[in-house]
């Protein structure tokens, strides 16, 4: 199985994850409180966007879905 390949738990299906990038993770830190969003992957699927850790399938719920770019 690619390294990319996560199961996602919105998805409900194995789906290709990615790091978050400096501005989703600013944009994590800030909806979150979190000093530190290091770990954290975004669900490819499209239209799905879900985040998830590498070790938490369901780290935030409500779920939270990385909004589009502008
Ligand atoms: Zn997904």
């Amino acid at each position: 199985m690619p390294s990319g390949i996560k199961y996602c738990y919105t998805c409900d299906a194995d789906e290709p994850h990615r790091p978050l990038t400096g501005p989703e993770n600013a944009w994590l830190k800030n909806r979150t409180g979190q000093k530190n969003v290091d770990g954290y992957f975004m669900c490819e699927a499209p239209k799905c966007r879900n985040i998830r850790t590498g070790f938490d399938k369901h780290p935030f719920d409500p779920v939270i879905r990385v909004p589009l770019p502008d």
